[in-house]
């Protein structure tokens, strides 16, 4: 067969583009993706060998090597693991599956342009450095090479492949004879012919600095050496330890730090970090990192989590379901087992005793760790809340037996606090007479805070809790309570708080409402006029600024979580509303005292009744049934208010 041209895929395209143009200045990690490649592919292979043995026999020792030749100018990464044949190579080396990568190419391509079109290179250039996090490791050897071939024998298989490419658009790939680095056997070998400017990448003090800094915690040995010469040592650069066998007091901040980049493909600080041995019933270690920002799959329909399985050292898996809940995805890391069955399959990984406990165990530990940060450092437990707060409240539905103790650990925004507030906090400061756990549903703090209906709450000095996460609509409603205190959305059904008196200094204590028997008239009359448009018409304990705001009726769903599905099309059409009118506002109390005549007056209390409905509308947010009806009436309002006044 001869040699087949190929166009990348478009995203690649546009990713070599401006990998190949990057002014990154930590070049350096091409190696470190290009090594970690290697080790998972010797993973890999070690993997398939627990069922098929002879694929190893010939070759048992897995090892990575680096060669750097300074007079060619290359340096070539070697691995005996499970390889790539021409199908794979098309796939893996030439296209992006995924659709977080995708979006994240996208992003990259926008920041480049960006940056580009602005010529003083000020703005923020594209950050190449996630590039590893984003599964497209390979192609930052583009950074440094202008031209890259990989030759590659898959385990088991008899004929070699070469796949070659300037990063120009196109990749080649052809029948090899053997291996680039000559030896025999199966394996990658991924051959760099570096760029001009990139020397350094040949010098073997570098390339020993760069291998201990970035891959020292990789399992398999790593050996340097100088083409057509023979090693000074054939000592493994890195430590070639699993590093979460290793014990903690002989593990530094640094290789965690190195660690948690290369499991979690991410940069800066774990926010924590979790290194433990399990004797007993069962054995395991754990080494397990809670990261300080977001993944960028956190909110993915999959819900995957990012913690490895590995039985006594050998790789199972990498997305283990059943190790981890998923609302506790955002932890990162790896589990070894002694006690998992080296030839486990992911089925049976379902049904395995072995691995519900040692779950049952991970999620312990992490409760405990978790409530401990809560406790000791506030600030820090804060930044934690920020990230994974809205992933671990789902929880609250998924995983009865912990809802207690993730209530306990949940943080809030509330009215009258600036920072987060703990439900503890907030038993402890309920009103006398108070019974029940208020909140308001909302898309943003803001938007939740400027609510009408929390005017009365306010007057009263009673705190209400802020909800502004989607989730935070599904485990209201199916979590009822925390310690016999009921959940209750003050934008829904009948709020009583007469028991609670309004505090001293506020104008609302003043106001004279309205005589009971006009407010009577005057309902009667709003429910004629708004008749098949509300469900009902109150007098409102929860205004006093405002003259009507609308509630849901308590039978109905609540009015945030409505527009929620019906913006997800999950719900055809929306309840109707209860309109609650506030009784010592002076609009009302006039409206009131028209609300018995006839001819001119009625039909003013009439028209105000239509606006003041559109109006409690356009604050929820909701769309008008009938806005020309609303701008016609706003305006004749507007044309008699100016008329009896000037
Ligand atoms: P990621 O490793 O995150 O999946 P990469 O762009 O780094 O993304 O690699 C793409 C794919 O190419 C890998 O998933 C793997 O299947 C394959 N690959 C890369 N390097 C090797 C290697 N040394 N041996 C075998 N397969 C490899």
């Amino acid at each position: 067969m001869t040699a087949e041209s190929r166009a990348f895929q478009a995203e690649v395209g546009k990713l070599l583009h401006i990998v190949a143009n990057s002014l990154y200045s930590h070049k350096e990690i091409f190696l470190r993706e290009l090594i970690s490649n290697a080790a998972d592919a010797c993973d890999k292979l070690r993997h398939a060998a627990l069922q098929h043995p002879e694929l190893i026999k010939d070759d048992p020792n897995f090892q990575i090597r680096v060669e750097f030749d300074a007079k060619a100018q290359t340096l070539t990464l070697s691995d005996n693991g499970i390889g790539l044949n021409r199908e794979d190579m098309i796939r893996d080396l030439g296209t992006i599956a995924r659709s977080g990568t995708q979006a994240f190419v996208e992003q990259l391509t926008r920041e480049a342009e960006a940056a580009q079109g602005d010529g003083k290179g000020k703005k923020a250039r594209p950050d190449v450095s996630l590039i590893g996090k984003f599964g497209v490791g390979f192609y930052s050897a583009f950074m440094v090479a202008d031209r890259v071939e990989v030759t590659s024998r898959k385990a088991g298989e008899a004929q070699a492949w070469r796949w070659e490419s300037d990063g120009q658009g196109e990749f080649t790939t052809s029948e090899a004879d053997g291996l680039l680095s000559g030896r025999a056997g199966r394996g990658t070998d991924i051959r760099l012919h570096l760029r001009k400017d990139q020397k350094e990448f040949l010098e073997e003090l570098r390339l020993r600095h760069i291998i201990k800094t970035y891959s020292d915690h990789i399992a398999q040995p790593i050996y340097l050496s100088e083409a057509g010469k023979r090693p000074v040592d054939e000592k493994s650069v890195n430590a070639a330890t699993a590093l979460w066998t290793r014990p903690r007091k002989d593990v530094t901040e640094a290789q965690y730090k190195e660690f948690f980049h290369d499991v979690g493909h991410s940069f800066g600080d774990p926010w924590l970090t979790l290194h433990f041995k399990a004797e007993g019933r069962i054995e395991y270690s754990a080494l397990l990192f809670v990261p300080a920002s977001r993944p960028f799959d956190l909110f993915n329909a999959e819900r995957k989590s990012h913690l490895k399985l590995y039985a006594r050292r050998v790789f199972i898996t990498e997305d283990c379901k059943e190790l981890l809940p998923p609302y506790l995805r955002f932890v990162q890391g790896v589990v070894d087992s002694e006690d998992v069955s080296l030839n486990v399959s992911r089925e049976m990984l379902q049904h395995d005793p072995v691995i519900a406990r040692i779950k049952a165990a991970l999620v312990k530990r992490i409760f405990s760790e978790l409530s401990s940060k809560a406790e000791k450092e506030p600030e820090a437990y804060a930044t934690f809340w920020e990230n994974f707060g809205s992933v671990f409240k789902e929880g609250l539905y998924e995983d009865v037996a912990q809802r207690d103790a993730i209530l306990a650990l949940a943080r809030f925004r509330s009215t009258t606090s600036p920072g987060l507030v703990s439900l503890e906090e907030y038993l402890g400061r309920m009103k006398e007479g108070q019974d029940a756990i208020y909140y308001v549903p909302g898309e943003s703090v803001e938007q939740a805070g400027s609510s009408p209906q929390l005017e009365g709450f306010r007057a009263r000095g009673i705190e209400v809790l802020l909800m502004t996460d989607p989730v935070d609509e599904f485990w209201t409603s199916s979590v009822g309570a925390y310690k016999e205190k009921p959940f209750l959305s003050i934008t829904r059904g009948e709020a009583d708080l007469s028991k609670i008196p309004m505090v001293e200094d506020s104008p609302a204590t003043k106001a004279e409402a309205a005589s009971g028997s006009e407010v009577d008239a005057l309902i009667a009359r709003f429910k004629t006029a708004l008749e098949g448009k509300v469900k009902d018409v109150r007098v409102s304990q929860r205004l006093t600024d405002s003259p009507v705001c609308l509630v849901a009726d308590s039978a109905a769903l609540d009015m945030h979580l409505e527009r929620l599905l019906k913006q997800h099309q999950r719900l055809d059409a929306v309840s109707t509303k209860v309109l609650e009118i506030n009784d010592r506002h002076p609009l009302v109390k006039r409206l009131a005292s028209l609300a018995g005549s006839d001819g001119d007056g009625a039909l003013a209390v009439t028209e105000a009744a239509q606006l003041l409905l559109d109006q409690a509308c356009v604050l929820e947010g909701e769309t008008l049934a009938d806005p020309v009806g609303f701008a016609r009436r706003l305006t004749a309002a507007m044309e008699r208010s100016l008329n009896a006044t000037i």
